[in-house]
């Protein structure tokens, strides 16, 4: 197994070559890792490494995590979230990327004692397979959500197909893109959404080239 801090020079080389085509040079990508899969000894490699995100997408992976490590870390809940774990989770991450229905912003509401940065979860793509709002619902959800106090809206979030078409992971991104665009020049107070969490370990370069500005990323740097 690669040591974390090879894996995450060589991504961060290929960050800098996909800013460089994109023309974004200046701009502050934010990488994630994902240790869903990985011990806590792994996941303490990658913080020494320099990483500060940390992602995982099970309320007891997160909490068994969060509790072996002292650390400073920032965390991502990147999973489902369901509406009874709302409780044991919402108080220990500092970002939830899968902000998907309204029930579930009503038990945030509820259990949150500050407000919660959260990105909404879009299926651009429309498999079935996948959680998240259709485009459609995007904007009237957001408008929806103007009365809840527990609920910021930094951005968006959504998963590309499984597919090696380059073309067609390129098109999700592009479009989650246009989207956040139409949202932030709704200038809601409660909803800045100036972020994209976008890109895996197979499809980041071309996230960052569609304006990603949170990669999750796995195998590929903790694998
Ligand atoms: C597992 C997971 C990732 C990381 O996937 P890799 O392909 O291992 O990089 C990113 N986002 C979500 C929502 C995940 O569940």
């Amino acid at each position: 197994m690669a040591s974390i801090r090879e894996n995450l020079e060589i991504i961060q080389q290929r960050i800098e070559d996909a800013k460089t085509r994109a023309h974004r040079k200046d701009d502050h990508i934010q990488i994630i890792a994902v240790t869903k899969q990985v011990s806590v000894e792994r996941t303490k490699e990658a913080l020494e490494a320099g990483i500060i995100h940390l992602g995982e997408n099970r309320p007891e992976g997160l909490l068994a995590k969060k509790e072996a490590i002292q650390d400073q870390a920032i965390w991502h809940y990147i999973g489902t979230l369901q509406s009874r774990k709302v409780k044991k989770v919402i108080n220990e991450i500092d970002y939830l990327h899968s902000l998907d229905r309204m029930s579930l912003a009503e038990e945030i509401e509820k259990r949150a004692v500050n407000p919660v940065k959260c990105f909404v979860q879009v299926n651009v793509s429309g498999e079935e397979s996948k959680h998240g709002l259709s485009k459609e619902e995007v904007i009237p959800f957001i408008q929806s959500l103007e009365k809840f106090s527990k609920i910021q809206v930094v951005g968006l979030m959504t998963m590309a197909p499984n597919t090696d078409d380059k073309e067609v992971i390129r098109k999700v991104f592009r479009g989650l893109k246009e989207l956040q665009q139409e949202i932030a020049n709704l200038n809601l107070p409660y909803a800045p959404c100036q972020e994209l969490s976008m890109g895996m370990s197979n499809d980041y370069e071309i996230a960052i080239e569609e304006g990603a500005t949170f990669i999750r990323i796995g195998t590929a740097l903790v694998g």
